[in-house]
């Protein structure tokens, strides 16, 4: 799902130049502003909790659409195994506000009672373990709107509109199930009896649609599994586009979009992106989970968009929001959090989805999209792992559970590299009992621990469970070295993140010198920890993560020598001493400063001048060729503000 209206913050706006051949073209990333709701979540009195004691695997759902009266007519047919032996009491979740009128097994009407959102009824004989039986409730009455808007009664430019968007708790305020996210139906038959000015689109394939007098019947079926509160409707005077994703030789994918005909046309440059999508998505993640039947966008009314299994709800449809939904067919759909408390693993690979979609159109742009996520994700409070499950807030916090959770998946490549990264998240939606069922962090783990081959469960641990980010506190000091060359001393401290987590991570260190950059990568893994490194010259700009591997902030203090500290200059020692060819004078400024650089004899002979004018702050190496020079002791001189700093040489030919 993804939470925010179309509305941008200026600030997130990004234009990227591309080669002089292309125009200029914007990289735009949804604010994820959560006061952008069009509808503000209210949690549900309480979370549901489906019958532990079965396990649902069919549902038939049948919903008479009454728009004016902002009624429903429906039933839902229940097919489901007994968990345990002789279970004969058993409960099925539907909001109070739909009234139940009965509750029919095997033609016969049974006892019911209907409180607390929830239908219970008694078998008139036990089950054994993992019978199979079904039952069908009816019910009609004004369904319950709770969370994001579970079900509306809307309209879109002024068409009347009905649209579902059930996560995470909202299924059963519009049909009866069970309703726990763990439980999928091997499969389902959604029909939806409406005006025939309406077009209702739903998951799975169109089975039929029939017309009687002014009502149109819509029958939609999904042999694949699907959890609760993927089963949507969408309802409206839509136009359809449709075009095809081919995956064999002879074999395609039919991609269809239910738009409001105003804005149809327009749209279809943009619509058509959804095929290269697919086709990227398909090379990087494996084949779509729902190749047998379709994948598609049907336009709803509130903002955001929501992954609805084979046909997403949209409001809009940039670049970002159909990566991000079409993604989740793979995470979040075909692989679906055990509990609410790791929608992460939705949410985070979705996310992180988008920036793999402009990695494929610019190389450098995922880059650019993950500093964007970053500023949000660094805003992020408490734990990824969702602590208040109560709270659709709290689930669908955007720093945490969109932006930082992003970052996290961006740092498992980082660790694991891309080679290793791609086959654990192909893994991870393809592993027997995860595939079309469901998965938490841990599963994830293991598979990623396997892959890479070493244990990620510091990884796993100081990301998903404890707060914050590495905060590094970084100081450094330079010396030249007798041998050439320069030794920086970097000290990195971590003692500044948030609850003391000390956040273990591969950390780039790149210094740049006049003679090019070097790079040392430690396994950054306690609260301070020092290092040297040997660079061929002074280094004038010291780095930490360069290439943004990292979710971090960086401080950067360097530890200045006393007399460059104190006089704004430093006269570094000649290399090589004594010398017979070439020599390095170096020097180094930290402000503009009008400086002389010269070479005296012992007697005051002026020998040679280097350097005579204004400099601004930075490191200057200066070569001498010793060969013109005789056999001797030399002084090295450097002015600056009428004071002189001093080294000897000696040259031997
Ligand atoms: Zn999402």
């Amino acid at each position: 799902m993804k939470l925010f209206s179309g509305i941008y913050s200026a600030g997130l706006i990004l234009l990227l130049l591309l080669s002089p051949t292309l125009s200029a073209q914007t990289l735009s990333v949804g604010a994820g502003d959560i006061h952008c709701f069009k509808l503000h979540p209210s949690p549900p009195a309480s979370v549901p909790q489906g019958d532990p004691n079965i396990d649902a695997v069919y549902y038939a759902i049948n919903m008479d659409i009454d728009y004016p009266a902002r009624r429903i007519t429906g039933s839902t047919s229940i097919g489901f195994k007994a968990l345990v032996p002789g279970l004969q009491e058993i409960y099925i979740n539907l909001t109070n506000t739909l009234a139940c009128d009965s509750v029919i097994w095997q033609n016969t009407s049974l006892p019911f009672t209907h409180s607390s959102d929830k239908v219970s009824f008694t078998l008139p004989s036990p089950l054994s373990l993992n019978e199979r039986t079904d039952v069908t409730i009816y019910y009609d009455g004004v369904p319950s709107s709770t969370g994001f808007g579970s079900f509306t009664f809307g309209s879109m430019y002024n068409h009347p509109s009905v649209w579902s968007l059930s996560e995470p708790y909202g299924s059963s305020d519009w049909w009866a199930n069970k309703n726990s996210v763990d439980d999928k139906a091997d499969s389902a038959d959604i029909i939806i009896i409406c005006d025939t000015s309406f077009t209702a689109v739903s998951n799975g394939l169109l089975i039929s649609k029939t017309i009687t007098g002014s009502k149109a019947r819509w029958h939609w079926s999904t042999r694949y599994p699907i959890a609760n509160y993927l089963i949507s409707v969408a309802i409206s005077n839509y136009s359809l586009y449709q075009n095809w994703f081919r995956y064999t030789a002879n074999d395609s994918l039919p991609i269809v979009h239910y738009l409001v005909p105003e804005i149809i046309n327009d749209l279809i440059p943009q619509l058509d992106k959804t095929v290269e999508m697919m086709k990227l998505f398909t090379g990087l993640f494996g084949e779509y989970p729902f190749i047998r039947e379709k994948y598609g966008h049907a336009q709803f009314g509130r903002g955001g968009g929501m992954e609805h299994q084979t046909i997403s709800s949209m409001a809009r449809f940039d670049d970002g929001i159909i990566a991000h939904e079409l993604a989740h067919q793979w995470y979040g759909d075909k692989v679906t959090n055990r509990t609410w408390q790791d929608i992460w693993l939705h949410e985070g690979f979705a996310t992180y989805s988008e920036g793999l979609w402009y990695e494929y159109l610019n190389k450098e742009w995922l880059k650019e999209y993950m500093s964007l996520r970053a500023v949000p994700a660094r805003a992020a409070e408490g734990t990824i792992l969702v602590q208040d499950v109560q709270n659709v807030f709290s689930i669908f916090d955007f720093n945490r559970t969109y932006a930082k959770a992003s970052w996290v998946v961006h740092m498992l490549r980082t660790i694991t590299g891309d080679s290793a990264f791609f086959q654990i998240i192909r893994e991870f939606h393809n592993a027997p009992g995860l595939a079309y069922g469901n998965a938490s962090t841990s599963d994830l783990e293991q598979i990623a621990t396997r892959i890479y081959g070493s244990s990620l469960a510091y990884f796993f641990d100081q990301w998903i469970t404890k707060p914050g980010y590495p905060k590094y506190l970084v100081t450094y000091n330079t010396s030249r070295l007798m041998t050439g060359g320069s030794k920086t001393s970097i000290t990195i401290d971590q003692t500044a993140n948030t609850a003391g987590v000390v956040f273990r991570m591969p950390l780039d260190i790149t210094l740049s010198t006049a003679l090019g950059d070097t790079t040392l990568t430690i396994d950054n893994n306690t609260a301070i920890q020092s290092t040297d490194i040997i660079t061929p010259a002074e280094p004038f700009l010291v780095q930490i993560d360069p290439e943004e591997k990292i979710l971090k902030e960086v401080n950067i203090t360097r530890r200045y020598p006393d007399e460059l500290l104190r006089d704004g200059i430093q006269l570094y020692k000649p290399w090589p001493n004594p010398a017979s060819d070439n020599i390095s004078i170096g020097f180094e400024l930290i402000q503009t400063k009008k400086i002389t650089a010269r070479i005296y004899s012992l007697t005051g002979e002026l020998i040679a001048e280097l350097a005579n004018e204004e400099l601004p702050a930075g490191v200057y190496t200066y070569p001498l060729t010793a060969r013109t020079i005789s056999s001797g002791i030399y002084i090295i001189q450097l002015s600056a503000d009428d004071k002189q700093y001093r080294q000897k040489i000696a040259i031997i030919r």
